[in-house]
């Protein structure tokens, strides 16, 4: 195949459009995004998709200027094809079987959830690691067996990203609520060093495997409406759903005799998230690694890293097998690079 230059991501999963680049030797350069804000209310689709629609073209630009590139010199094409929201990931799919044809540069349709595990590969410099995603659709701890990422275990309703931004909601905070939670969380808990769980508890999210969110979050709001404070209310849904996730990554950790422990998706950009890892990380002779924050929000560079992995290692996406899948499973894509 020809030689790959700049290879440009586009990311279009969800909340945010956002466009990165990697060169000819994969580096990632940061990404140029927007995210859509509803004034209430959570995210529509179509409205998503609208943004995105909207804010492309002066994205693009932002992100050639920056980098003092060219569209000529982008050589290769990168697009998120799934999972995510439909009307979203359609609109990035359009603009990259756009953008591939008008600059003949071969096109390459990428797993979103892959993509996080990729760049926090390529960030922390580990190699084999369990990954625990924590974003606002989807909350799967993961890891390479058999040529594929597996999904070990698994939300089986909401995403821990979206249950946070809900109960969010419910008290009058906007998207993204997951950041807001996290600064009430600490507060209390500076106010409150010797805080118990007493008249806090909430239900464990663990079921074997899998995570399920939907009951925590309607005990939380219970504990609101009955006169908690919403700090202590914060500080208690942290610890209960992270220690869950928490527990679901150690026991993979135990299950496939792995060492590394990466953390991806937007919810690993909290820090008692972090703190907790690490404690049990090293609690284990093992390692827990997260990436700068950049990367674990949804970001084009990821998807220029896993684009640029796939196409040097021979994969192309042909313009008829280009439709997006909303459904795309993490254990579909084939690991045809080191
Ligand atoms: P993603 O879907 O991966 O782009 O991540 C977005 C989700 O991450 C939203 O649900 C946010 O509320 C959540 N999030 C972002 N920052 C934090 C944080 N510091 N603590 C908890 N959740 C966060
Ligand atoms: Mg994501």
């Amino acid at each position: 195949m020809a030689d790959i230059g700049w290879t440009l991501g586009i990311e279009s999963t969800a909340h945010t459009l956002s466009f990165g680049l990697v060169d000819s030797n994969g580096i990632p350069f940061p990404s140029v995004s927007d995210t859509v804000s509803p004034d209430q209310g959570g995210i529509h689709p179509r409205q998503a998709a609208d943004h995105h629609k909207d804010v492309a073209p002066i994205l693009l630009d932002r992100l050639f200027e920056k980098n003092e590139l060219k569209p000529k010199d982008i050589t290769n094409v990168a697009y998120s094809q799934g999972p995510g929201l439909g009307p979203c990931l359609r609109i990035g799919a359009a603009i990259a079987r756009g953008l591939s044809t008008k600059l003949n540069a071969p096109l390459i349709g990428v797993n979103h959830c892959v993509a996080h595990i990729e760049i926090g590969r390529q960030q922390c410099g580990c190699d084999d690691p369990v990954l625990l995603y924590v974003s606002g659709g989807n909350t799967q701890v993961i890891a390479r067996l058999e040529g594929r990422y597996r999904v070990l275990g698994e939300t089986l309703d909401i995403g821990i990203g979206n249950m946070l931004d809900k109960f969010a909601r419910a008290q009058g905070i906007p998207f993204p609520g997951g950041p807001v939670i996290e600064k009430k969380a600490a507060e209390w808990l500076a106010e409150n060093p010797d805080a118990s769980m007493d008249g806090l508890e909430l239900p464990y999210a663990v079921r074997g495997m899998d995570l399920a969110f939907s009951g925590v979050l309607t005990a939380a709001q219970r504990l609101i409406d009955n006169g908690k404070s919403l700090g202590a209310v914060c500080w208690s849904l942290q610890e209960h759903v992270f220690a869950a996730c928490v527990e679901v990554a150690e026991r993979a950790l135990s299950h496939t005799g792995k060492t590394e422990l990466l953390l991806g998706g937007g919810v690993a950009c909290n820090n008692r998230l972090r703190d907790m890892c690490e404690i049990m990380a090293e609690e284990r002779d093992s390692e827990s690694f997260a990436p700068p924050r950049m990367y674990c929000i949804d970001n084009g560079t990821m998807i220029a890293r896993l684009g640029w992995l796939e196409q040097k290692s021979g994969r192309n996406t042909a313009l008829d097998e280009s439709a997006i899948d909303q459904y795309l499973r993490t254990d579909q894509t084939p690991i045809i690079w080191s």
